[in-house]
C-alpha cells in the first residue's frame, strides 16, 4: 500500500479496530516517509461460484451490468444502478456465504430491482427465473398487481371512528 500522499512504499499500521458490524477492519497507519497519516479499510473479499465451478470476485460493475441491459428504454438513471449495486453487495456480504453461487447475485438483484421499474424487473426475473412461457410472465404480473393493491389499499385506510 503506497503513502496516498507522497506514494512512499513503507507504512506503519498505528491502530486496527473491528467495525461494528464485525464485516471490516479499519486501519490508522502512518507514512514511513512523510510521517502522514490515513486510514485503510480491510474487507472480506466477495467470491461468486459460477456454474462452472470456477469463482471470481464479486463486483459491482459486473452485477450492474446485466440490470443495465434489462433498464434498457426504461427511466432508470447510472445513479440509481450505482445504488443498487452497493443494496445488492451489501445483501451478500450480510447472507454469510463464502462463496456466493452466481445465482444468488441474480436472485439478491431482484428485490431493488423491482422497486426501482417493474418493466426492467420482468426482462430481469425473466432470465434469471427461467420464464419458459406467456404464464410465467402473467404469474408474476398477477403478483406484482396484487402486491400494487395492497400497498394502495394500506394507504387509503381511514381510520375507523368508534363514536
Ligand atoms: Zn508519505
Amino acid at each position: 500500500m503506497h503513502c496516498p500522499y507522497c506514494r512512499h512504499g513503507d507504512t506503519k499500521v498505528l491502530d486496527s479496530r473491528v467495525a461494528e458490524d464485525g464485516g471490516s477492519i479499519r486501519r490508522r497507519r502512518q507514512c514511513q516517509g512523510c510521517e502522514k497519516r490515513f486510514s485503510t479499510v480491510e474487507l472480506m473479499q466477495l467470491t461468486v461460484l459460477k456454474r462452472s465451478g470456477a469463482t471470481e470476485p464479486f463486483t459491482r460493475d459486473k452485477a450492474v451490468a446485466g440490470v443495465r441491459k434489462a433498464c434498457k428504454g426504461r427511466p432508470v438513471t447510472e445513479d440509481q444502478l450505482a445504488c443498487l449495486g452497493q443494496e445488492v453487495e451489501d445483501a451478500l456480504r450480510t447472507s454469510g456465504y463464502a462463496e456466493v453461487p452466481a445465482h444468488e447475485v441474480g436472485m439478491a438483484i431482484l428485490a431493488p430491482l423491482r422497486q426501482l421499474d417493474e418493466v426492467a424487473y420482468l426482462r430481469f426475473a425473466s432470465v434469471y427465473r427461467q420464464f419458459e412461457s406467456a404464464d410465467d410472465f402473467e404469474d408474476e404480473i398477477a403478483v406484482l398487481r396484487t402486491e400494487r393493491r395492497l400497498r394502495s389499499t394500506a394507504e387509503d385506510m381511514q381510520p375507523v371512528s368508534t363514536g
